[in-house]
């Protein structure tokens, strides 16, 4: 009998979860069963896909840069990359802008509305340690990102996930010193980073198998834990604007892909899908990573230079889902609350900050927020309504986030062809299963 595709698994996975979630909250225990039985399952998963980014990206950056044969090769790509990866975010900015002027969500929101929302979110701790983050990055000096981003020390650079630009810039700094000391000395060390980069990218297949009840867990959690279903109705148009936003930057890549790497867009999301549901399933594209380098590598093509240098960097710096957002955010909340700062101006501000924030943004769940806060601190936003600015918002997010990371992880994908095929490296998919050499071990 043939297998069910992946991503078809994985989506009856989904719907089971979202239809479980919507049972258990029929019952008083529901919320609590789900907490203490099917959560820990999502939770697992998603340490797992966590556990093995660091030593992914380690091994393919590594691999990838040291089987370059030539340096310039390599500045030529991480230009075009970044530069690509600016584009993409302002295309983004500007469509959730043009759509919050056109459609304007925030204009007549009813007052009783504003009242229901301030008096159930206001003093929501989420929402005080969104402004505590936003504060201490707000705190710092221009240059820090480049300060950041070179570590101290290699071993607590790799011991924590956030600091994936640390664990970048180090696999970067080696691979590039592997080059420069010619084939032979290089040898031992690349042998080790290739077959590390074998072994993990099994991993990842094999954590792959448990996707499907991973995403049911995943699911089930979210709708239990889900906000007042009539706070969630009365921000429908907000949400609305951003989904629609989304969605058109999702039919923009379809666009680069038909245009530009003349492959069939529907092909792409094909081999994408599994990457996108989890990064749905999870709201981090982060943890979407090592699921996201093994569909563009083995199932799209994307050789692994290129994928192994794209993809990571993209998942910290390139967040487009996340811009779109944000600015739609900032102008649906000061539509709101404070309509006399929506000047052309401020506008522009917003392109700028949200272009910068979405690339400060961390990879997790929620990033998005705490980063509005600055795009909205960029352009004087009243401080005393920031608790209330944030509660509007906040009831609608955790959906909004699962929208916007999809976006986020596509947008990386098609960055990683775009550069490909600019390069000449776009070759054919060379799917690996997960018990390709079982037969090997097992008698
Ligand atoms: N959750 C998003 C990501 O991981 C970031 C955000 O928009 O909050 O890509």
């Amino acid at each position: 009998m043939k297998k069910l595709a992946l991503h078809w698994q994985i989506l009856i996975g989904m719907v089971g979860g979202i239809l479980f979630g919507f049972l258990m909250t029929q019952f008083d225990w529901g919320k609590d069963f789900v907490g203490d039985w099917i959560e820990p399952i999502g939770t697992i998963f998603v340490n797992l896909l966590k556990l093995i980014a660091i030593p992914l990206i380690l091994a393919s950056l590594i691999k990838g840069i040291s089987d370059l044969k030539d340096i310039a090769r390599f500045k030529k790509m991480g230009i075009r990359t970044i530069l690509i990866y600016i584009c993409t975010t302002v295309v983004a900015i500007v469509i959730g802008l043009g759509l919050v002027n056109l459609l304007k969500p925030g204009v007549g929101l009813p007052e009783e509305t504003k009242e229901r929302i301030s008096a159930a979110y206001s003093s929501n701790e989420k929402i005080a340690k969104t402004q505590e983050t936003a504060a201490m990055q707000e705190d710092q000096g221009p240059l820090q990102f480049l300060v950041d981003m070179v570590p101290d020390n290699a071993v607590s650079a790799m011991s924590d996930n956030s600091l994936m630009l640390q664990v970048i810039f180090f696999a970067l700094f080696l691979g590039i010193s592997m080059l420069l000391v010619g084939e032979k000395s290089a040898k031992p060390l690349k042998d080790f980073f290739d077959s590390l980069n074998d072994v993990v990218l099994k991993m990842v297949d094999l954590i792959m198998l448990t996707a499907p009840f991973a995403v049911f867990a995943l699911l089930a959690t979210v709708v239990v834990t889900a906000e007042d279903p009539e706070i969630l109705l009365a921000l429908l148009k907000y949400a609305g604007v951003v989904v629609l936003g989304l969605v058109l930057m999702i039919s923009f890549y379809c666009l680069i892909f038909a245009v530009y790497v003349k492959k069939s867009p529907l092909w792409f999301l094909q081999q994408i899908a599994p990457a996108q549901l989890l990064a749905f399933s999870t709201s981090s594209s982060a943890a979407t990573l090592p699921v996201t380098m093994e569909r563009v590598e083995e199932h799209m093509g994307v050789e692994k230079d290129v994928s192994s240098f794209v993809l990571p960097v993209g998942a910290t710096i390139n967040m487009d889902g996340t811009s779109l957002y944000q600015a739609v955010a900032a102008v649906f909340i000061m539509q709101v609350l404070w309509p006399e700062g929506l000047e052309f101006s401020n506008q522009i501000v917003i392109i700028l900050t949200a272009l910068v924030a979405s690339i400060g943004s961390a990879a997790v769940p929620g990033a998005g927020m705490v980063m509005l806060v600055i795009v909205l601190k960029s352009v004087n936003f009243p401080d005393d309504q920031l608790p209330l600015a944030l509660a509007l918002i906040f009831a609608v997010d955790r959906p909004l986030d699962m929208l916007r990371t999809t976006v986020n992880v596509t947008g990386d994908a098609t960055v990683a062809s775009v550069v490909a095929k600019s390069l000449g490296k776009f070759g054919e998919p060379k799917v690996k299963e997960w018990d390709d050499h079982f037969d090997e071990v097992s008698s």
